[in-house]
C-alpha cells in the first residue's frame, strides 16, 4: 500500500518503521520539519500537507497530537481526498469519529482506529498487540480490509468496537495506568538493590508513559468524558485505603485521639472537656497541637482522630489563621461549639499588677480586651510572641519565668489554676457576653 501519514511525531515514525519493513511505501508530513528522518528510514516527507496528498496514496492516517486534530483536519485539502480513506490513531475515540463524520464530506471513507501500544510495547513485535477499530463511513472495503489487514499480517489482535465503548474502557484501564504512572513519577521512585519483581514493573510503568508527551495524556483527560470520573475514583479510592490503616491504628489504640488548638489549660482545652461531656466520649486523650493547622495536618495524616480549633469570637471575629487551614486540609465539622469566655489578667504569686510594665500574649486575646485594658490598665504595654504561643503557653511560660519581671499574661481561670499563677483581674473581656465558636471535626468520610 501507499500510505500517508499526516503527524510524523513519536507515534507517526513508529508506525512509518514497521510500514516500510513490510515493503509499504509510506509519504509523510509534519508541522516541524522531519525530512531527515524520514529519508534515514526510507520514508519520502513532504514540506506540508496539499503535497502529501497530491501523491497517490491509498489512504491516509491522521497521527498527529489529540488537541491538534481540529486544526489539521481543518486544514486538510479536501478536494484531494475525495474517494480516499482517511484513519484517525487517536487514543481517544468518540470525539475523532464525532468531528471526523462532522467534517470530512461524504465522499470520504472514515476508519477510526486505537492501535493499542506504542513505540515502547511494540518495538519488537506487534503479535498478539490489541488493535481496535470501528469502520464508521466505509464505501471501499477493499482498501480498508487492505489497510487492516496491514496490522493482521503482524500478528495484532483484531479487535471490532464501537468508539463509544472504547473510551468507556479506556478511560478505565488505559486513563487509569497513565495516570499511576504519571503519579507515581512524581515521588521520583528510584531503583534500589532489593527491588521486587512488582517494584521493578512499577518502574517500568513510570518510564513508559513519561515517555509520551503530556499532550497526549492530557488528550486522553479532555477529550474522554468518562476519564474525569475515573480520576475522582482514583482519589477517593486512596482516601479510602488510607482511612482503612487509620482505622485499623485506632482499633489497636483502643483511645480516642483528640486533637487540639491550643496548649494545656487554653480556652480549647476548655472548650474540648465541654464537647468530651456532650458527646460522652469515652478514653479520650488530649492532644495539645497549639494551632488550628497543626490540627488538621495531624487529622489528615491519621495521627488524632477528632479536633477542636477557634473559629470565631464575638468580639474579635474570625480567626483568620483557621480558615486558612480549614481550606487547605479536608476535614468534616461535627458541630461549632459555642463557648463564653472570660478572660483573666495574671501575675506571678505576689506579684503587684500596679508594678506590671507589659502583658504578653495572643493577639486574639488582645483583641477581646483592648477597651477595658485601655480603661483600667494604660500603662501597659501588650506584646504577643507568635501565633504559636496561645495564652495558656504564655500564662506557663510566666509561671515558669520565661518573662522578665513586670509581665502579666492574659489567659483563662483555668490557666491560672493549672500553672499556680494570680488573677489580678476577672472579666478583662470588653463585652460581658464574649463568645467563641469552636469547630469540632474528623476525618472527611470516605
Ligand atoms: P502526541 O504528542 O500526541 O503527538 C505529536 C505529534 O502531533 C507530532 O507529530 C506533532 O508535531 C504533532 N502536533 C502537535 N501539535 C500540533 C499542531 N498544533 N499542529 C500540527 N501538528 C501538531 O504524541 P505521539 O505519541 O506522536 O502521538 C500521536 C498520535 O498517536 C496521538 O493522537 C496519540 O493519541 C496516538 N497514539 C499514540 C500512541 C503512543 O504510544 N504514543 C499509541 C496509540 C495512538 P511536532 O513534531 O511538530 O510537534
Amino acid at each position: 500500500m501507499h500510505i500517508g501519514i499526516i503527524g510524523f511525531g513519536n507515534f507517526g515514525q513508529f508506525l512509518a518503521k514497521r510500514f516500510l519493513k513490510s515493503g509499504h511505501q509510506v509519504s509523510a508530513t509534519n508541522r516541524s520539519d522531519y525530512s531527515k528522518v524520514a529519508l534515514e528510514m526510507g520514508a519520502t516527507f513532504y514540506e506540508n500537507t496539499e503535497d502529501l496528498c497530491k501523491q497517490n496514496i491509498d489512504c491516509l492516517i491522521l497521527a498527529t497530537s489529540i488537541l491538534s486534530l481540529e486544526s489539521v483536519v481543518k486544514a486538510l485539502p479536501l478536494y484531494l481526498l475525495k474517494e480516499k480513506l482517511i484513519i484517525d490513531v487517536l487514543s481517544v475515540k468518540s470525539y475523532p469519529k464525532e468531528f471526523l463524520k462532522r467534517i470530512l464530506p461524504n465522499e470520504c471513507d472514515i476508519l477510526c482506529t486505537h492501535p493499542m501500544f506504542g513505540p515502547e510495547s511494540g518495538k519488537n513485535s506487534w503479535k498478539h498487540l490489541s488493535f481496535v477499530f470501528e469502520k464508521v463511513r466505509i464505501r471501499n472495503e477493499k482498501i480498508c480490509e487492505e489497510f487492516l489487514g496491514v496490522f493482521e499480517k503482524e500478528g495484532c489482535t483484531m479487535i471490532p468496537m464501537s468508539c463509544e465503548k472504547h473510551d468507556e474502557y479506556a478511560a478505565g484501564s488505559q486513563f487509569i495506568t497513565h495516570t499511576t504512572g504519571r503519579m507515581l513519577s512524581q515521588l521520583h521512585l528510584k531503583s534500589t538493590p532489593i527491588n521486587t519483581k512488582g517494584y521493578e514493573k512499577l518502574l517500568e510503568l513510570v518510564e513508559n508513559t513519561v515517555n509520551d508527551s503530556f499532550d497526549l495524556y492530557y488528550g486522553l483527560f479532555r477529550f474522554n468524558e468518562n476519564a474525569r470520573s475515573e480520576l475522582l475514583r482514583m482519589e477517593q479510592a486512596l482516601t479510602t485505603l488510607k482511612h482503612d490503616l487509620f482505622d485499623r491504628m485506632k482499633e489497636e489504640r483502643r483511645t480516642t485521639l483528640l486533637g487540639i488548638q491550643g496548649g494545656n489549660g487554653s480556652f480549647n482545652h476548655q472548650a474540648a472537656l465541654e464537647i468530651i461531656e456532650k458527646y460522652n466520649l469515652k478514653s479520650v486523650e488530649l492532644v495539645f497541637l497549639i494551632t488550628s493547622e497543626a490540627v488538621l495536618e495531624a487529622l489528615n495524616r491519621g495521627e488524632i482522630d477528632f479536633g477542636v480549633f477557634a473559629i470565631e469570637n464575638s468580639g474579635s471575629g474570625t480567626v483568620l489563621p483557621s480558615i486558612h487551614s480549614m481550606s487547605k486540609y479536608p476535614h468534616e465539622i461535627i458541630e461549632l461549639h459555642d463557648m463564653k469566655l472570660t478572660q483573666c489578667l495574671l501575675v506571678r504569686p505576689g506579684e503587684d499588677i500596679t508594678k506590671a510594665t507589659k502583658i504578653i500574649t495572643h493577639p486574639q486575646a488582645i483583641k477581646q480586651c483592648r477597651k477595658t485594658l485601655a480603661e483600667k490598665y494604660p500603662y501597659l504595654k501588650s506584646d504577643y510572641l507568635s501565633d504559636d504561643y496561645d495564652t495558656a503557653m504564655c500564662a506557663r511560660e510566666l509561671a515558669e519565668g520565661a518573662f522578665e519581671e513586670g509581665t502579666a499574661v492574659i489567659a483563662s481561670e483555668i490557666a491560672a489554676q493549672k500553672y499556680g499563677l494570680e488573677i489580678a483581674f476577672k472579666g478583662l473581656n470588653d463585652d460581658p457576653e464574649n463568645y467563641t465558636s469552636f469547630v469540632f471535626c474528623k476525618r472527611r468520610e470516605r
